[in-house]
């Protein structure tokens, strides 16, 4: 009799412990475990502004997934439509082939995209914060503005490349504000004939408070920890345009500036829209114990579903988080082990432990279990949670090692060049045409089945 098939999709946090933790419960030769992941490794999102910063090289928060997973079958491509019915995945392969992978339990965890509005010039000027190679282009970009400011004749010029705007007051666009601010304060030494002064820093949010989940107090004094550091905090603002050399936000003003780095909210992967399945604004709903309701066999989690929030009750749903992510990785794939073998499902069910808000240097805000902590004491809780939800030691080691690396040597702001001849803006990151409408995915499984 053939095994079962468990495919799970995206190697992030929620998927990677999701196999991990299969790999462990199943006994070998009890069902085959699949994984599709773009990339080779699970991305480490809470430090990615740190690797904007320079604070980080981009492989100290590139986890290896060979390091995690042993029996596991990865497979190097992108899901693209799923037939529940046919119980098919169809997958394009990093090679452009495209493929159907059979399941009799599949695992969605595709996480998000960066959400983006319909405002002019958006798509084609803003930068995100989602993806290493985003976060690699926006620290080129900023240090490239630092050395054509320093070279431009023009004062215009000059003025337009040394104001940097974020958008989204969350803990990404927070610390990505405050660690590349940190960046280009520190970079003046290095460019003598630039005016600091001249230098800006803009964070805007259309809410009336940064981070809300850190309450009034904590929240107050992170946003005065980024005025004293010079950094103008505009709340009730969004943008309105963006063009190349300037961004009008939505109370009139208009800031020279070339660089918008836009991180204000996530949407789940469009791979959810090509499943015919019951939403919560764009994320798949699921039950508590994560099975997705019409489909046998399907199960979904992390920031592409809709989860609910039993320790919260009121009917609300998980947060887009890493910590919701991983442990929920834990229980699918319990679950997933119950099934197979005929047992009850669990439900989900987790406390929050609170917030972990690093804004450079020793300057950080944290909330863990509901203690309100700021300064050394913050950066401490920070870094050891960070520490301890990596996967592997390797890469605990590496990131232990460059902040040591970072705090003692510092930094040499050194531009790759790797950018050129690509803008790197919103648009050549969100992949969002890749996926196959219902009518493709139907004849791609018939296809692909009769071949296979
Ligand atoms: C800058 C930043 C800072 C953050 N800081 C924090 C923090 O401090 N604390 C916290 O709890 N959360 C934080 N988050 C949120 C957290 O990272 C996410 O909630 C978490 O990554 C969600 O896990 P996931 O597994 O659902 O998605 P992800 O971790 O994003 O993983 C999804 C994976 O699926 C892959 N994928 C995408 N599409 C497909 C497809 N079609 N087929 C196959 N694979 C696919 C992706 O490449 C990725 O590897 C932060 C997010 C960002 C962007």
């Amino acid at each position: 009799m053939e095994r079962p098939r468990i495919l799970v999709v995206g190697g992030g946090f929620a998927g990677v412990e999701c196999a991990r933790r299969l790999e462990r419960k199943l006994v070998p030769g009890e069902a085959d475990i699949a994984i599709v992941a773009p990339f080779s490794y699970e991305l480490y999102l809470p430090l990615l502004p740190q690797v904007a910063a320079g604070v980080l090289t981009p492989q100290s928060v590139a986890v290896s997934l060979r390091r995690m997973l042993h029996r596991t079958r990865i497979i190097p491509g992108g899901a693209i439509g799923v037939d529940p019915k046919a119980k098919v995945c169809i997958v394009r392969k990093i090679t452009d082939e495209v493929v159907a992978e059979h399941y009799d339990y599949l695992v969605l965890a595709p996480g998000s995209i960066t959400r983006s509005f319909d405002i002019p010039g958006l798509t084609d000027h803003a930068r995100g914060m989602k993806t290493l190679a985003e976060a690699a282009f926006v620290r080129d970009h900023v240090i490239s503005q630092l050395d054509l400011a320093d070279a431009a004749t023009d004062r215009d010029e000059r003025i337009s490349r040394l104001q940097f705007v974020v958008v989204g007051g969350g803990y990404a666009g927070t610390e990505t504000a405050a660690c590349l601010q940190r960046v280009t304060t520190s970079a003046v030494k290095r460019y003598p004939r630039l005016n600091p002064n001249l230098i800006k820093w803009h964070l805007i949010d259309i809410a009336p408070k940064l981070m809300p989940e850190l309450g009034d107090k904590l929240g107050a004094t992170a946003l005065d920890v980024l005025r004293k550091r010079g950094i103008e905090v505009s709340l009730g603002v969004s943008v309105a345009e963006v063009g190349e050399e300037s961004v009008t936000f939505t109370d009139g003003r208009v800031i020279p500036s070339r660089t918008l780095i836009w991180t204000a909210g996530v949407a789940a992967s469009p791979l959810i829209a090509t499943l015919d399945a019951e939403t919560v604004r764009g994320r798949v709903a699921t039950t508590a114990e994560m099975r997705v309701p019409q489909f046998d066999g399907v199960f979904a989690l992390g920031d592409a579903a809709a989860v609910p929030d039993l320790a919260k009750g009121d009917g609300s749903v998980c947060p887009p988080t890493a910590q919701h992510a991983q442990r929920q990785g834990k229980v699918a794939a319990d679950n997933v082990v119950a099934s197979l073998r005929s047992q009850p499902l669990k439900e989900y069910f987790h406390k929050d432990l609170g917030l972990v808000v690093d804004l450079g240097g020793a300057d950080a805000v944290s909330k863990p279990m509901g203690v309100e902590l700021t300064g050394v004491a913050a950066q401490g809780v920070a870094r050891g949670y960070h520490l301890m939800a990596l996967r592997t030691n390797v890469a605990k080691v590496r990131v232990m090692t460059n902040w040591l690396l970072n705090a003692t040597a510092g930094d040499d702001f050194v531009r790759t060049g790797f950018q050129r001849g690509k803008p790197a803006t919103l648009k050549d990151f969100e992949y969002t045409d890749s996926y196959l409408s219902k009518d493709e995915i139907r004849a791609h499984t018939a296809a692909l089945t009769a071949k296979q």
